[in-house]
């Protein structure tokens, strides 16, 4: 019910105008934003590389109403990607369709995307492209594909796949066919009992079926996840299937089992930290106070501190 309740506040516009506005929401985004400005991000992810972990940056931002929004969203990846590449940082970039405009214009969308994905392919980086609610997930994985065979973009640019998504198995087929990057996670939307799986068990059954599938494949993919049982299939997994650490890398969002992060890294794993900045926190935050409702009483034990 709780997961419910903050997924609903999640897609409140009133809610988010007044959060993303006050001194107290932007205090308590902190726990799991890295900030408001480029800069900032740039500082958190140098942070993280010196653990040994590497980064996806996320702008914060979806569902934007108008071709400016969708051009400045982009400046910002075009910004973030020269910087870390003059600074020499381990990351890559992660960015959401309907921040690129996906609402507004399709075909506008898409070369704003593939403007970003020619820059990351031209210093040797990538672009993950997050997963949406089901109402996006047709229209985003035909636009990884179609970016994926541009001339020169095969490699620099994958998708993310949902385990309680009933077609997801299909997905990674098809995906895993055409060398497409995954990162495979659980799924943080609210999604019908016709099209997705309802209970934890069952997903996290499919979880484990997907991420066999994608180890097997040959292509470097993302386990992204900070459920332990689910490491620990993947660990098991690799290690009976003789695949290598440097296959594959598993994912963690900025803030969250900082602790398994590590441990894995020490153990010789790769983890990479998705680290999201920016004004529009309120979406992200609500939906990771729907993973985990305790959070919300953690950080309001922190906010005055
Ligand atoms: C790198 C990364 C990228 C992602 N990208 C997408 C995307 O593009 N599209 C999408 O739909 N979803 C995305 N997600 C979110 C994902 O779908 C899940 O909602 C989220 O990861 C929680 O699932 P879990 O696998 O950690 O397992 P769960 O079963 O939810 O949690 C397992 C355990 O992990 C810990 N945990 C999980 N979440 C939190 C939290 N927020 N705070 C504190 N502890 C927590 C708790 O100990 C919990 O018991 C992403 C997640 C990661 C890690």
């Amino acid at each position: 019910m709780l997961r419910a309740a903050f997924i609903s506040l999640s897609e409140s516009k009133s809610l988010r105008f007044a959060a993303e506005r006050t001194w107290a929401g932007q205090r308590i985004s902190r726990r799991f934003v890295a900030g408001t400005t480029v800069e900032e991000a740039l500082a958190a992810t140098r942070a993280v590389n010196q653990l040994g972990l590497s980064v996806s940056v996320d702008n914060l931002g979806e569902n934007v109403t108008n071709a400016d929004e969708a051009r400045h969203s982009a400046q910002l990846y075009h910004q973030m990607l020269d910087r870390m590449n003059e600074q020499g940082l381990n990351a890559n970039v992660s960015l959401k369709l309907t921040h690129m405009g996906l609402d507004v214009d399709e075909a506008m969308a898409f070369q704003i995307s593939s403007n970003v994905v020619e820059h990351a392919a031209r210093i040797n980086n990538f672009v993950r492209v997050d997963m949406e609610g089901s109402a996006y997930t047709q229209k985003t994985l035909d636009f990884v594909r179609r970016l994926h065979q541009k001339p020169g973009l095969a490699g620099h640019v994958g998708a993310v796949i949902q385990a309680y998504l009933f077609r997801s198995e299909k997905d990674i087929e098809q995906l895993a066919a055409e060398g497409i990057r995954v990162r495979l996670c659980k799924g943080a939307y609210k999604e019908p009992p016709e099209i997705a799986f309802a209970a934890k068990t069952d997903v996290d059954a499919n979880y484990v079926k997907l991420m066999k599938m994608l180890l097997k494949s040959g292509t470097y993919h993302g386990i992204a996840t900070h459920d332990e049982r689910m490491i620990n299939a993947t660990i098991a997994y690799a290690q009976k299937e003789k695949i290598a650490a440097s296959a594959f890398e598993f994912q963690m969002l900025y803030g969250v089992r900082r602790d398994l992060q590590l441990k894995l890294v020490k153990k010789g794993w790769r983890c990479r930290v998705y680290i999201p900045f920016g004004t529009e926190w309120y979406p992200y935050l609500m939906r990771r106070l729907a993973e985990r409702p305790a959070n919300a009483v953690f950080i309001l034990k922190n906010l005055f501190r």
